[in-house]
């Protein structure tokens, strides 16, 4: 344990944190009560100490040093020492380490103004060896089991993070349709069920579009199952993108079945969007040389609209667009079929 003035070492990296013995910081400018400090310590070979003069430096020194305990003379030249006790106080790398004043005076003035500068403990010089070497253990111990909280307080919050974060993945995954990447069934029958309610509630036209793809069962039993599978996700995403509102919901409804919820629509719109998510599959040109229909991949459209009310349920809006959709089978496929209610029925 040499005794050399630190304080005009500037130290470029930061130390890492101390989980260990006691690390003894003394600010003081005489180096007659250093050298009595260090021959106190010196039958400590664990305690590392520190010895800084220039009071300039020493709240640098010791956010550098990273002490477990400052020992702080209170008369220096330049700064008091209950300045510079606030200073470690409003400096945040040196805010909690514990400061033992060192004093050469013992009135209760004297110490008040020390405990209210932010001082944690105040010894007369020079302090005895054994109670300066307790004190100089026991703040050490607090202090650091005192950041391991702080550490395991902070890792936690960042773990905290973390799950919510996988958590939300999670709800993702839980709506999301694996093959096609869009909403699943589930994902589908929650929202429906909400619009439905909403549209009670508030009187708003809600309404249903059903998709099927024209003649898949021959697509597949001619191009392949893996073939078929690239065609949903790709006719998936077509149906996707040429959803504009952010209201709206596409889903995978089954199989090569799809559903859109378009919440305030009414069937003009409805009838509208069908017919471009309609275009949108048709534009994907899909080869199906063995669609009776057209050589691509086509689909039929059946589109449900009306009020919600109360006493009913969402799978009544899915009869009346899938009664559409079967309808646009039987008329040719590739085309679009809306039926529609007005508040009053009829349509
Ligand atoms: P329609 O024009 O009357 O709708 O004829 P279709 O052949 O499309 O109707 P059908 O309901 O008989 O056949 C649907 C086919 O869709 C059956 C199956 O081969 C295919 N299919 C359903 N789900 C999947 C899937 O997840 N992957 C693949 N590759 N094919 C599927
Ligand atoms: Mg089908
Ligand atoms: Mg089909």
């Amino acid at each position: 344990m040499g005794l050399h003035d630190v304080s005009e070492q500037v130290l470029t990296e930061d130390a890492p944190e101390r989980i260990g013995p006691p690390v003894v910081l003394l600010v003081d400018d005489q180096a007659m009560v250093a050298e009595g400090i260090r021959r106190m310590l010196q039958s400590e070979p664990d305690i590392e100490f520190h010895y800084c003069a220039n009071p300039s430096n020493a709240v640098q020194i010791a956010t550098e040093l990273k002490p477990t305990i400052i020992l702080q003379d209170l008369i220096m030249p330049e700064i008091d020492g209950y300045t510079l006790v606030s200073s470690y106080r409003q400096n945040k790398a040196t805010s909690n380490i514990p400061i033992i004043v060192l004093s050469t005076k013992e009135t209760p003035n004297d110490k008040s103004i020390a405990f209210e500068s932010g001082a944690s403990d105040y010894l007369v010089k020079l302090p005895d060896k054994i109670e300066l070497i307790a004190r100089i253990r026991a703040h050490t111990k607090n202090y650091l089991t005192q950041l391991e909280r702080d550490q395991a307080f902070i890792a936690l919050g960042e773990l905290q993070k973390r799950l919510k974060k996988s958590n939300a993945e999670l709800q993702k995954l839980s709506c999301q349709d694996g093959l096609t990447g869009i909403a699943n069934r589930r994902r589908f029958d929650s929202f429906i069920q909400k619009e439905f309610l909403r549209s009670a509630r508030e009187g708003a036209t809600l309404a249903l579009i059903l998709i099927d793809i024209d003649y898949f069962k021959l697509y597949n039993d001619n191009y392949g199952h893996l073939m078929g599978d690239d065609s949903l996700y790709k006719v998936a995403q077509a149906l996707q993108q040429a959803v504009q509102r952010p209201a709206d919901l596409v889903a995978r409804y089954g199989g090569e079945e799809f559903a859109v919820v378009l919440p305030n629509t009414d069937a003009g719109g409805a009838l509208n969007m069908a017919e471009s998510l309609r275009r949108a599959v048709e534009s994907l040109e899909i080869p199906h040389a063995y669609s009776p229909l057209c050589g691509i991949i086509t689909i039929s459209v059946g589109i449900a609209c009306k009020v919600a009310v109360e006493t009913a349920s969402p799978s009544e809006l899915i009869g009346i667009a899938d009664a559409a959709l079967y309808e646009a089978k039987n008329a040719g496929r590739n085309q679009s079929i809306v039926h529609w209610e007005n508040a009053g029925g009829g349509g």
